[in-house]
């Protein structure tokens, strides 16, 4: 992992505006980081594209009554040498497996997962909650968006997985640690996983996304 962008966003809306929404964060983004770099360090770059893609998507659906409302979530994975910094917006996901051990890095924006950090839920009853689909905080809702952000230190090996709900909703963090601790290539682990979680259910579409560091 030398210098990359990596994105993965879960549009939210009704028909196609969630489809809108997460194909212009993506578009967005990734085009706003390219056009900085050339003046600006990548982190702040990466920064600045998610409020122009924030800004993209609020304006578009202010302009169109049928997109009204639509949104996104968001988690761009930027990497530098050995730095990495994660933004996420929503309930998106990053994970690291580090030998073989699997750390969830972004909290989800989400009503029940916010519960659930402030001991006032269970995770199980989070998982089973009628509200569990009531995201905080998306991409595009809003004029102005903060992101979370996550700094660390990339470690030869170490395995990032960037993943929609629909992942997670139906694979418990052990099965996905199991899943990605198995010596395969990449895109081998990415089938393996949406193979588990539409095995388990599959209730929702599924985005997953793996980069290896160097
Ligand atoms: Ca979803």
């Amino acid at each position: 992992m030398e210098h990359g962008v990596y994105v993965v966003c879960d549009g939210m809306g009704g028909a196609a505006a969630g489809e809108i929404a997460s194909s212009l964060a993506k578009d967005e983004t990734l085009r706003a980081i390219t056009e900085r770099l050339k003046s600006t360090p990548l982190a702040e770059a990466a920064d600045q594209a998610i409020s122009q893609a924030n800004e993209a998507i609020f304006s578009r659906s202010l302009q169109n009554e049928k997109l009204s409302g639509m949104g996104t979530t968001l988690v761009i994975l930027v990497a530098e040498d050995r730095r990495a910094w994660i933004f996420n917006v929503g309930d998106s996901r990053c994970y690291r497996l580090r030998k073989q051990h699997l750390e969830q890095i972004t909290l989800d924006h989400s009503l029940v997962e916010e519960q659930v950090r402030m001991g006032r839920m269970t995770s199980a009853e989070a998982l089973r909650s009628p509200l569990r689909n009531v995201i905080t905080r998306a991409l595009g809702t809003q004029s102005i968006v903060t992101p979370d952000v996550f700094e660390l230190e990339a470690e030869p090996g170490d395995l990032f997985l960037l993943c929609s709900d629909g992942l997670t909703r139906e694979l418990p963090d052990p099965t996905i640690e199991h899943l990605l601790s198995a010596d395969f290539s990449l895109d081998q682990l990415c089938a393996n996983l949406i193979n588990a979680a539409n095995r388990a259910g599959g209730q929702d579409n599924i985005t997953c996304l793996l980069v290896r560091a160097a």
